[in-house]
């Protein structure tokens, strides 16, 4: 194509040139031999103007090539640079794919880039690790003190436990750092959950074995004491044995409930109608209290009696905290987040004080006169054999906002 345009060019400065020698032989030899000066000035004149064109014309004819060589420079510029950007969404989408946080950082902090995951932790475009409010400064510091190949463990200011680990590398001349921050949550919380199921199933058989006789025994010897007519203090330490080991057997039953807790039956469940029914029966237990209900049109599969247990649990911990609170609210919300579905509870009571927040999904950790330490234990039993967690969260008036977050299918 580009000779197609070069030959006629190059045809057209030759002729004239041609032509330009000779008028100007031609000038030179009447200059010479005669004395026709108008002639000579006529043939001078066209001389020149032949001359000016072939000039003109190589110029044009470089022009020419030279802008048809740039086009083909410029075509094969832009050829590179489409291949270099389909290259660049290609590793973009599959960056975004990896669920962990990816964010590449320079020694200072100063965030350069982040994959989908990492955006979605710094909720939009935060110059410097630690202006990420889920961050924090504090862990922000730990994170950029992570040595390369060397992973730990951060808690970011939101509470949540991550596994960070950084990449040192050198991008475009500056110190860059790939740094990758893992939610460990999930696979913590099945390690330890599996450890509590084992040790529970061992304590609550040898424990029963033992009660179950001590206490039916203790009640007979109490009315048999009676009946022999024994003093009233015999007949108060019995009774106080008697109550004690059934307390105990109750305890141990409720430790029981936690390690043999079933398999859930999952079947659809619409959360429109599920909360109905929450309301329904906690409607007692929610009296005086501002109950807001905020739920999306969502089905999931879920087992309901479970899923009920989980989410009573929690209203009832919601309750607990706004007692003795002026104006106490909770709201239900149901929403969906990405691929799972969130159901959360939030309440206006005292919060979960900081240096509680690891225990208080330890089973049996209450912080309450007669608390059994249960309820938070089993909701995240349940979440965890839904496939899904259980999170805390600081609610925007100062109390807490538990999450249940699960896969929708
Ligand atoms: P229990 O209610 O018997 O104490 P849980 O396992 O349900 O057992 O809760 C453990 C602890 O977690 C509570 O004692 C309390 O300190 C804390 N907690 C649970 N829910 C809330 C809440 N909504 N606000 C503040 N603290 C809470």
């Amino acid at each position: 194509m580009a000779s197609d345009t070069a030959h006629p060019a190059v045809f057209a400065v030759g002729w004239r040139a041609l032509l330009a020698l000779g008028l100007a032989l031609a000038t030179a030899y009447l200059l010479a031999a005669t004395q026709y000066y108008a002639t000579i000035l006529v043939l001078a004149a066209l001389m020149l103007a032949f001359s000016f064109g072939a000039a003109r014309r190589r110029l044009q004819a470089r022009g020419a090539a030279d802008s048809i060589a740039a086009n083909r420079t410029i075509a094969r510029l832009q050829s590179e640079q489409k291949r270099a950007a389909q290259a660049q969404d290609h590793l973009q989408a599959l960056l975004d794919t990896v669920s962990a946080a990816l964010l590449v950082v320079t020694e200072d902090g100063r965030i350069e880039s982040t994959n989908r995951a990492a955006q979605l932790l710094t909720g939009g475009n935060a110059p410097r690790l630690s202006d990420i409010a889920a961050i924090g400064p504090e862990a922000a510091t730990a994170i950029l003190n992570i040595a390369p190949g060397t992973p730990g463990l951060v808690r970011l200011a939101d509470g949540r436990l991550e596994l960070v680990s950084a990449g040192r590398f050198a991008g475009g001349g500056e110190a860059s750092r790939l740094i990758s921050l893992q939610a460990v949550v999930g696979e913590l919380d099945a390690v330890q959950l599996k450890a509590w199921e084992d040790m529970s199933r061992v304590l609550t058989h040898e424990i029963m074995n033992s009660l179950t006789p001590i206490a039916s025994l203790s009640e007979s010897l109490s009315g048999m004491i009676r009946q022999d007519g024994a003093s009233p203090e015999s007949i108060a330490a019995a009774d106080t044995i008697a109550r004690r080991s059934q307390g105990l057997a109750g305890f141990v039953a409720r430790y029981r409930q936690m390690a043999e807790m079933p398999e859930p039956r999952r079947q659809s469940v619409s959360l429109a109608v599920f909360t109905r029914e929450i309301r329904g029966l906690m409607q007692d237990r929610l009296n005086g209290i501002a109950y807001r209900e905020q739920v999306d049109d969502i089905s999931l599969a879920a087992d309901p009696d479970l899923l009920s247990q989980a989410v009573i649990n929690l209203l009832r911990n919601a309750a607990d905290a706004v007692a003795g609170t002026d104006n106490p609210a909770i709201t239900l919300a149901c929403t969906r987040e990405e691929d799972a579905v969130v159901i959360s509870i939030s309440d206006n009571g005292k919060g979960v004080p900081a240096e509680h927040r690891d225990d208080i999904f330890v089973p049996f950790f209450t912080t309450k006169r007669d608390g059994s330490g249960i309820g938070l234990g089993l909701v995240r039993q349940i979440a965890l054999k839904h496939g899904g967690r259980v999170e805390v969260e600081a609610a925007a008036d100062g109390g807490a906002t538990f999450r249940l977050v699960l896969p929708e299918q």
